[in-house]
């Protein structure tokens, strides 16, 4: 019956939660000694100008690997470590991992690589977050010009009035600034064209269905020309297929990275794949 119907999704919807919730209070007790036992690492995703397939940088990602779930993905844990306030001692061992990445590329010779590091909201929110990077900068010996911070609009839009001033303090430190996942919040452009962003991130979701969908192909082309009138630079995410690429680069967009040209890779993977070009002069 239509009532045996509807307590079988119940208890199904039941079991799923108690599965999901236990895999998260797992995954919580888990992080708090996932960085004394040094379960993370990062791995890199290489970034393309995708008209002349020259590497222009990498965005570095977490990888958690769990003692029993195996290697985990930020998805699964990242929301978990904010709600725990983790995120932070977390957030410095990534930027400390990856600043000092950058320092050893540059020493081996890869000195215009741009190494982007994902940053939460709730990090970006600490009123000590512009001197813990400099810190980091100079405990590292990173250049912060080839450094960027990937920032979503959501940790834009916490109206706070001196956000504008706290952008300039990084980019005045020579940092740059990326807005992840563009199109999925709702900053407006007067908004953005306050903000000293050097790039925005086209998000995944409006180019998987490119070139067909007509409502994704919109949002691309606008989101490129936006980048063009304010004199940003634009970079896709999750391209996958030559027909985006060859969509996004009749339209303007040349920097790419997604699976067509590369998964995120492991250190000793990438320096294999992309050893730092010759020295010239
Ligand atoms: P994101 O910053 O938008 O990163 C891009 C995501 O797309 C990555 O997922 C990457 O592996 C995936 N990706 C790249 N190319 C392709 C493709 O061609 N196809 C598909 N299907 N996926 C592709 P990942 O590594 O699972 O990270 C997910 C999100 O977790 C990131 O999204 C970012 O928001 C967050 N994250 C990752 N690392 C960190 C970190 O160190 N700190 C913080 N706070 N967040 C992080
Ligand atoms: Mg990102
Ligand atoms: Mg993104
Ligand atoms: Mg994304």
């Amino acid at each position: 019956s239509a009532k045996d119907a509807g307590r079988n999704t119940f208890q199904f919807f039941v079991q799923e939660m108690n599965v999901r919730v236990l895999r998260r209070l797992r995954v919580g007790s888990g992080l708090r000694r996932a960085l004394d036992r040094n379960e993370f690492t990062m791995h890199f995703q290489p970034q393309f100008d995708a008209e002349t397939l020259v590497l222009v940088g990498v965005e570095a990602l977490l990888r958690w690997q769990h003692p029993e779930h195996g290697s985990m993905l930020p998805g699964e844990f990242i929301p978990v470590a904010e709600e725990s306030g983790l995120i932070i001692p977390i957030g410095d061992w990534v930027m400390r991992t990856v600043f000092k990445q950058q320092a050893r590329w540059r020493e081996q010779g890869h000195r215009h690589l741009s190494v982007a590091v994902n940053i939460s909201a709730l990090q970006f929110a600490r009123p000590d977050f512009a001197d813990k990077v400099a810190r980091i900068i100079a405990e590292t010996g990173a250049d912060p010009s080839r450094i960027e911070l990937e920032i979503t609009e959501s940790a834009l839009m916490d109206g706070s009035p001196s956000l504008s001033r706290r952008l300039q303090t990084l980019t005045g430190m020579g940092l740059k600034l990326a807005l992840d996942d563009f199109g999925t919040g709702y900053s407006s452009l007067a908004y953005l064209k306050r903000l000293p962003l050097d790039r925005l991130k086209l998000d995944r979701s409006f180019v998987r269905d490119l070139p067909d969908d007509p409502d994704d192909a919109a949002i691309a082309l606008a989101a490129i020309s936006v980048a063009r009138d304010l004199g940003m630079q634009v970079i896709a995410e999750g391209v996958e297929t030559p027909g985006q690429r060859e969509f996004l680069i009749a339209h303007g967009c040349r920097w790419m990275q997604g699976f067509l040209f590369s998964e995120p890779l492991p250190v000793q993977a990438f320096d294999r794949c992309y050893p730092p070009p010759p020295e010239s002069g």
